[in-house]
């Protein structure tokens, strides 16, 4: 038996309704299309709106005068009413973005800055945030929160980074971390699941998604139906640690002929005393010995890929810094991945990052922001 909202429930359940639907439309709504829309009576709207242009959520977006008399007026959203902050953490760089509800980038930022396990790099990267927030100008009192992500397993419940071979760490507490920016509501999670977050976000509702993050270490997230699959141990999505080439080259995990130790982004760079961005010059003038390399990073990464599409059968999604070089080879890629599968004639369910490298930041900052929309 379906029991009857009470009078509160109630109240609270228009409240969020009207949010949403505000929120939900790019263009601003009058009163009136929201009453209709809802099935509410305007007295209700009315309550409700004033309540939300008095904590700043909504505002009048302006007086109409028309010839034909007065034109109601319309209320749109204050996105940056609130916003949050991802931070990504790397063995080299801080990155740093804010984001408002709407998920719109308020700015970004990244800073060299060579990772160590110390009370300092912790309070060293809590000023970063600071500077960033004064920079932009962004009101502390409207932070929703900041999310925290790192090249590694994150073990939520018990606190600790299981294993960031990137980084170099084992069984970590993350008590320093989280005092570090005890100033505000702070998560760490592992980049490539909020990196799967955040392309899910943008994408149609409902989809299967895995997420290969290409960076110096090769991970991975599985999102069913949108949400993050992670596994019985919170373990899931580890695609960097197939092994592609048995006894193949030593991998950083310890183990040998991991995808990691053919399609780390090191390989194309570090290896060579050249960045990612040379690299690619050189391979698009013609360079004969980058070509090669190129040839078997690709082909060990369509390997990988096949391995996930045929496990897997759902978009995939290249991310992580190589991806912003990609553009150009996707087709390539696609063709070659179709060729290593059974059933895939052409390779579209494969994508690329829409956050380019950003996206850890923005899938960890978009936790708070989802929370801030569900808690109406
Ligand atoms: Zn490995």
């Amino acid at each position: 038996m379906q029991r009857a909202l009470t009078s509160a429930a109630l109240k609270q359940t228009n409240r969020r309704r009207i949010y949403q639907y505000v929120y939900q439309n790019a263009e601003p709504v009058t009163k009136q299309e929201i009453a209709g829309a809802l099935g509410l009576s305007l007295p209700t709207v009315s309550n409700n709106l004033n309540d939300f242009l008095d904590e700043g959520l909504l505002s009048y977006s302006g007086t109409q005068a028309s010839t034909g008399g007065r034109k109601p007026r319309t209320i749109a959203l204050v996105a940056d009413a609130r916003f949050s902050v991802g931070i990504s953490i790397m063995d080299d760089a801080v990155r740093l973005v804010a984001i408002d509800i709407r998920a719109q980038e308020l700015g970004y930022q990244k800073v060299r800055r060579k990772f160590s396990h110390t009370p300092e790099y912790y309070q060293e990267a809590a000023r970063l945030l600071e500077n960033f927030l004064d920079r932009l100008g962004l009101d502390r009192k409207r932070l929703l929160g900041v999310g925290i992500t790192v090249p590694g397993i994150v073990d939520a419940e018990r606190e600790q980074v299981v294993f960031a071979p990137t980084l170099d760490l084992r069984n970590i507490p993350l008590s320093e971390v989280m005092e570090a920016f005890s100033a505000y509501p702070v998560r760490v999670e592992n980049d490539a699941n909020a990196s799967g977050y955040a392309e899910s976000w943008v994408r149609s509702e409902n989809r299967n998604l895995i997420y290969l993050s290409l960076e110096r270490g090769v991970g991975g997230a599985i999102l069913m139906g949108d949400k993050p699959y992670t596994g019985d141990n919170g373990r899931s999505g580890e695609f960097g640690h197939i092994c592609i080439v048995p006894n193949g080259r030593p991998c950083r995990c310890g183990k040998r002929g991991c995808l990691e130790a053919y399609c780390s982004t090191s390989r194309l760079s570090d290896d060579l005393g050249i960045t990612l961005e040379e690299f690619f010059t050189m391979l698009k003038c013609g360079n004969q010995q980058i070509a090669l390399t190129w040839e078997q990073y690709r082909n060990h990464l369509t390997d990988g890929l096949a391995i996930i599409r045929m496990g897997m059968d759902c978009d995939i999604v290249l991310g992580g810094m190589l991806a912003a070089y990609l553009e150009d080879h996707l087709d390539r890629i696609r063709q070659e991945v179709c060729q290593k599968t059974l059933f895939d004639e052409d390779g579209q369910f494969l994508t690329l990052d829409c956050f380019k490298s950003h996206s850890a930041c923005v899938g960890t900052a978009l936790h708070y922001v989802e929370r801030f929309l569900s808690a109406f």
